[in-house]
């Protein structure tokens, strides 16, 4: 029942102004990889908040768009001790909601740079502005809180988690403490276990995987695998900063990577990367299906690849996906 729809990609570029690609009457769900509005983001972009999502503004009409954020929005000045911090000014929550974002991931590797200071103000600010979060709270409890929506009757519920462990990149919510929400199976066979009772498609999400790798290690498999067997219907992942390809596991999909999507965190002003999009239509949840919007980031600003580059970043995840059994491409 899971098909794979690129071709629709092409289509939207031929329509102006650009619209959602795919079927009008499915409920659609974005997911991004890895967002940072620090550094040299900072510099470029300064106040100008329509700017990141202006070629993009498909990203609004979505029914829920989620990015994985990896700074704090934070004036917090007292940095962790690791070599890269990232943080932005409260104000780019501005962008985010302009930009359209519905949900935000917040567990991974940079949420924590300005300690618990960054973290809670950042949750405040995405609480005042009516966006969700996954995957980091004041305590462990709501670190592991489902984000839950209901579009047109059909519900959807999100789960994210990161780090197997504490350590200087990985900060995990204890009961009194705030932090993010660890990879455990533990956690992540009862949450999900719970959520598959109350909504119609679960989606989690892990920020993990080796850096500049295009393929996932083996353990990462196995995992996903059995987090798909507990239940979950989508699998969406990030950290690597690179695309990685899709595997087909019984009901499910695994996105290892997503790459970066506004990543500020360093100087290079060009990359391509994707937009998952999932479609899932009203009356027949299950059988819904995912297509890669192909994306190209100029200083900062993404918008629909060109069709010769949409053809190559396209192959590059069906390449990525070749060492899997089973994938949408089949
Ligand atoms: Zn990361």
């Amino acid at each position: 029942m899971i098909r794979l729809v690129i071709f629709t990609v092409f289509l939207a570029l031929c329509l102006t102004p650009l619209r959602l690609p795919g079927g009008e009457t499915d409920i659609t769900l974005l997911f991004t990889g890895d967002v940072t509005f620090a550094n040299h983001f900072l510099n470029h972009v300064k106040k100008k908040y329509d700017f990141p999502f202006a070629l993009i503004p498909w990203f609004k009409q979505a029914d829920i768009s989620v990015i994985n954020l990896e700074d704090p929005l934070t004036n917090a000045t007292e940095p962790a001790e690791k070599p890269y911090v990232f943080k932005a000014p409260p104000y780019y929550i501005e962008i985010l909601k302009r930009g359209g974002v519905d949900l935000v991931s917040l567990a991974n590797n940079h949420i924590y740079d300005y300690g618990e200071a960054g973290l809670l103000e950042t949750i405040e600010l995405l609480e005042h502005a009516g966006i969700k979060y996954i995957g980091a709270g004041r305590n462990i409890k709501q670190a592991r809180k489902p984000a839950v929506f209901d579009i047109s009757g059909v519900k959807f519920g999100f789960l994210a988690y990161y780090g197997l462990k504490a350590h200087s990149e990985s900060h995990p919510a204890t009961e009194t403490q705030a932090g993010t929400a660890l990879r455990k199976l533990k956690y992540i066979r009862e949450d999900v276990k719970k959520l598959r009772k109350k909504v119609d498609f679960v989606t989690v999400v892990f920020h993990w995987g080796l850096e500049k790798e295009n393929y996932p290690q083996d353990d990462q498999i196995r995992f996903a695998h059995r987090v798909i067997d507990y239940g979950a219907d989508l699998i969406v992942g990030h950290h690597p900063h690179v695309l990685q390809g899709v595997e087909k596991y019984k009901q499910g999909i695994i996105v290892y990577s997503l790459g970066n999507f506004i990543f500020g965190g360093h100087s290079r002003t060009y990359y391509q990367t994707v937009v998952l999009k999932v479609n899932v239509p009203p009356e027949h949840p299950d059988r819904w299906n995912i297509e890669f919007i192909p994306i190209e980031v100029n200083h900062w600003q993404p918008r629909v690849a060109n069709s010769a580059e949409a053809d190559s970043i396209l192959n590059r995840i069906k390449k990525y996906s070749d060492v899997f059994e089973h994938t949408p491409f089949d």
